[in-house]
C-alpha cells in the first residue's frame, strides 16, 4: 500500500542545530548498522524507517559496510527511497561513511583519497542518490597523512557528492587537526560521530570540549551501549536480542554480575522518573549541550517509539546526576 507519512510528524520531535552550521538534526536519529541488511526482512526494515519518519526522525545514518552483507543496508534504504520516500528526499538527512575495510586489496580500507572517493561513488549507486547529506571518515587512519584524508573530504563536498562532511571516532587532538585542515580548505567539519553512553564516557575527557571549540555538532552512536542500557537484559538474555544473535560487538561476557547490578540500580532511577532504562540512557546522553543527536539502532518499531518518548523528560536534577555517577563508578570509564 502507498505510504503516506503522518501529517503530525514534526510535532513529536525536537531538532537541534549542528554546531554553528545551518543544518538541524532530530534529537533522536536512526542508524542502519543492524537489522537493515539483505539478511533481514525488507518489510520489517521499511516499517521501522517509515515509523521513524512518522515520529519526526529525519536522519538516517549509514556506512558503506552496513548489512550484512556489506553494502546491503544502503541498498535497503535505496529501495525505500525509490518507493516509500520517493517524494520526501528533501525532508531527509542521509549520511554514509568509509574508513573500515570494504573490499579486498590496499584501496578498500582506511583513509586514502583513492578509497574515500571510490567508496562514496559506490554508496551513491547503492542508495540511488546524486549526493548524500553528510559523508564521514569512519575512523582515524594512522598511516595516511591527515592532509590527504581531509583533502578528499573537501573534494567530495566541492564535487557535489556530499553537502557536508564529518569525522567519526577521532580523538580530541585529531579532531582539532581535521577541523583546522578543512577550515583552511574552505570547508566546515560539520559533525563528529563518537560512541557515547553511560557505559562509555571517553568523550568527556576532552573531545566534547574540542568539538565545542570547533563549533562542530556531535551525534552520539550506541547511546544504549548496543542494547545493554535497556530493559532487555534485566532478567535474562532474550533469544532475539543482539547478544543472543551475535550480530554486534556485544557478548555474553559484557553482561557481568557487576553490570547487572548497575543496570538494576539505573533502572530504579528510570522508574522514579517514569521512564524505561533506555529512555533514561538517552536523556542522559542528550543532557550534554554539545550533543546534537542520539543515534540509536532498533530491531522493531516499538523500540523507536519508546526512544522518541525519552524526549518527554530530558532534564535531570543534580541529585539524580550524582546518583547516576555513583552507580557508574568505577566501571564506566
Ligand atoms: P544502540 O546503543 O541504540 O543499540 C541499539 C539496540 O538497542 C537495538 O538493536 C535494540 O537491541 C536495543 N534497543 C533500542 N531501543 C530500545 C528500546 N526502546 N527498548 C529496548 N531495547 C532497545 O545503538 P547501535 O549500537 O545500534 O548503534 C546505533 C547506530 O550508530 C548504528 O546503526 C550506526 O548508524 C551508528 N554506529 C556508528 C559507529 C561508528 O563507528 N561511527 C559504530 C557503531 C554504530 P536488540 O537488537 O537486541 O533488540
Amino acid at each position: 500500500m502507498h505510504y503516506l507519512p503522518s501529517p503530525t510528524r514534526y510535532s513529536a520531535m525536537s531538532y537541534a542545530r549542528v554546531g554553528a552550521s545551518g543544518l538541524m538534526l532530530p534529537r533522536i536519529s536512526l542508524g542502519l548498522w543492524h537489522n537493515f541488511g539483505a539478511v533481514d526482512r525488507h518489510e520489517q526494515s521499511v516499517q521501522m524507517l517509515t515509523r521513524a519518519f512518522d515520529l519526526g526522525i529525519t536522519h538516517f545514518d549509514l556506512a558503506n559496510n552496513y548489512g550484512p552483507p556489506a553494502g546491503s543496508a544502503e541498498e535497503t534504504l535505496g529501495r525505500a527511497l525509490r518507493t516509500e520516500f520517493r517524494s520526501y528526499r528533501d525532508e531527509l538527512v542521509i549520511s554514509t561513511k568509509a574508513g573500515w575495510g570494504m573490499w579486498p586489496g590496499p584501496y578498500g580500507d582506511f583513509g586514502s583519497r583513492k578509497y574515500l572517493i571510490a567508496s562514496l561513488d559506490q554508496s551513491l549507486k547503492r542508495l540511488g542518490l546524486d549526493y548524500v547529506d553528510i559523508f564521514y571518515h569512519h575512523r582515524p587512519d594512522p598511516n595516511t597523512p591527515l592532509e590527504e584524508t581531509m583533502g578528499a573530504l573537501e573534494h567530495i563536498v566541492r564535487s557535489g557528492r556530499a553537502l557536508y562532511v564529518g569525522i567519526s571516532s577521532y580523538d580530541a587532538q585529531g579532531t582539532r587537526a581535521a577541523a583546522e585542515l578543512l577550515r583552511a580548505l574552505g570547508t566546515r567539519c560539520l559533525i563528529h560521530q563518537p560512541s557515547y553512553s553511560m557505559f562509555n564516557r571517553w568523550v568527556e575527557d576532552g573531545l566534547l570540549q574540542e568539538t565545542e571549540r570547533q563549533q562542530m555538532g556531535v551525534i552520539a552512536f550506541s547511546p544504549l551501549a548496543q542494547g545493554l542500557l535497556t530493559d532487555r537484559y534485566l532478567d535474562a538474555i532474550p533469544g532475539d536480542s543482539r547478544i543472543a544473535k551475535h550480530t554486534g560487538f556485544l557478548n555474553h561476557s559484557d553482561l557481568t554480575e557487576a553490570r547487572l547490578v548497575q543496570l538494576q540500580a539505573l533502572s530504579k532511577i528510570a522508574q522514579e522518573r517514569g521512564q524505561s532504562l533506555a529512555q533514561l540512557a538517552l536523556a542522559w546522553v542528550l543532557r550534554q549541550p554539545s550533543v546534537t543527536s542520539a543515534l540509536i539502532g532498533a530491531s522493531r518499531s516499538s523500540q523507536i517509539e519508546s526512544c522518541v518518548a525519552s524526549l518527554e523528560r530530558l532534564g535531570f536534577s543534580q541529585d539524580e546526576l550524582s546518583r547516576i555517577d555513583a552507580i557508574l563508578q568505577p566501571a564506566a570509564r
